[in-house]
């Protein structure tokens, strides 16, 4: 951390300072400039925030060497972290396929859509048990025997599954079922979730808030990482956005923003990010090109009679036609596809 001082501090004011990052434990490293003099801070400076010298009479501005997001930035992992989801490799050259319906709606119709994904090409299931929903009225998903069916339908096709949780105290139950843990836009800065998904050892699905900045979503798996789970893997979903033509602003320079700050994985979810089946396709592409890790796509074989989400939903032929598209971009990337592992049953 640098601490720079007010041009007219006085000697009293700088040995304040200095006074104040001793008594942390930290060094001070004085330097007197012509107009300006500076302090160097050093020590382990993500035990401390700029705040805490900012308010020190004297002092101008802090400004942070080292991102704030220790555990989750390049500098501290240099190498691509590659996230293992029960066999499927995700990151450092590894494509995630996720693929299915918003919601879990039943046994028989999840079973044919994974059949359905499964064959176009996705390593992962996907399916909500317990969904976010902007109504109180609106569909919440089946709860735990919606996981159940989850797990079965994965376990028959041999897929790894990711299903959200909402509620700390859901996380043992939703653990138990899931392969990977999804934590959904609308709870990315529910920091008591994140430390409950952060104490266990499972692949967590963290997406961008609607309206977080990339620091945030940076900060947000730091949660994660500092309990002790480094199995994240981010997603860019789109962000709030002026224009109603999509329903959200897909950012795809989050992708290469990310790669260039962290080592975490970050895969793409064209689905909530435009909600129109024309602009998935060339978003996920886009996404991928940009150096995606994946792509997560929602797939109902009957949008008119899905419970939540169906007007975004890719009908399963679409699904293998965007799949064999990835393929191919993939291949010319020279990124493979980790092929799930057998089935289970
Ligand atoms: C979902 O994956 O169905 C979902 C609710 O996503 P998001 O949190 O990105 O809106
Ligand atoms: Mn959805």
């Amino acid at each position: 951390m640098i601490i720079i001082l007010k041009s007219g501090a006085t000697d009293a004011q700088i040995d304040h300072v200095i006074e104040r990052v001793e008594s942390l434990g930290l060094r001070a490293h004085l330097s007197r400039g012509t107009h300006r003099t500076i302090i160097g801070v050093i020590g382990d400076e993500s035990q401390f925030e700029p705040a805490q010298f900012q308010v020190l009479p004297g002092v101008t501005e802090v400004i942070r060497v080292l991102p704030a997001y220790k555990l989750a930035s390049n500098e501290a992992h240099p190498e691509p972290s590659v996230v293992d989801v029960a066999g499927v490799k995700v990151g450092g050259g590894n494509l995630a396929m996720i693929a299915g319906p918003c919601a879990i709606e039943g046994a028989k119709r999840l079973d044919t859509i994974a059949a359905d994904v499964r064959a176009a090409g996705a390593n992962i299931l996907r399916g909500g048990a317990f969904k976010p929903r902007t109504s109180p009225y609106a569909y919440q998903g089946m709860g735990e025997e919606g996981l159940k069916i989850l797990r079965d339908v994965g376990q028959k096709h041999g897929m790894p599954v990711v299903t959200e949780v909402m509620d700390p105290r859901r996380v043992e139950m939703v653990e138990r079922y899931a392969d990977m843990i999804q934590i959904g836009a609308r709870n990315m800065q529910n920091f008591v979730l994140l430390t409950e998904v952060g104490s266990t050892k499972k692949p967590v699905l963290l997406k961008r808030g609607m309206s977080a900045t990339i620091v945030d979503l940076l900060m947000s798996a730091e949660y994660i990482l500092s309990q002790g789970n480094p199995n994240v893997v981010l997603c860019e979903r789109g962000v709030k956005g002026f224009d109603s033509i999509a329903r959200n602003l897909f950012d795809v320079a989050a992708v290469p923003a990310c790669k260039a700050l962290s080592h975490l994985p970050i895969i793409v979810d064209p689905s909530h990010a435009t909600g129109r089946p024309d602009l998935i396709g060339p978003c996920a592409l886009a996404g991928v090109a940009a150096g995606a890790d994946g792509v997560h796509i929602e797939v109902h074989n009957c949008p008119e009679e899905a419970m939540s989400d169906g007007p975004q939903a890719l009908l399963p032929a679409a699904y293998e036609e965007l799949a064999g598209q990835i393929r191919q971009l993939a291949a010319l990337l020279g990124k493979s596809i980790s092929s799930p592992p057998a089935s289970k049953r």
